[in-house]
């Protein structure tokens, strides 16, 4: 099996809970940021990618 992706958690900057996982390539320089909503906070908020 050749993959050529990773996991990845997306963590609210808020609570800095790991709210979801999502998975990027591997030679994916950019951070992945988005706004999600978080059931800690009870809204939406900013989450960036923090690796597993
Ligand atoms: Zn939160």
């Amino acid at each position: 099996m050749k993959t050529k992706e990773r996991f990845a958690f997306l963590e609210c900057t808020v609570c800095s809970n790991r709210n979801y996982t999502t998975h990027k390539r591997l030679k994916a320089t950019y951070k992945l940021e988005k706004s999600k909503y978080c059931r800690f906070c009870r809204k939406h908020t900013s989450h960036k990618e923090k690796k597993l």
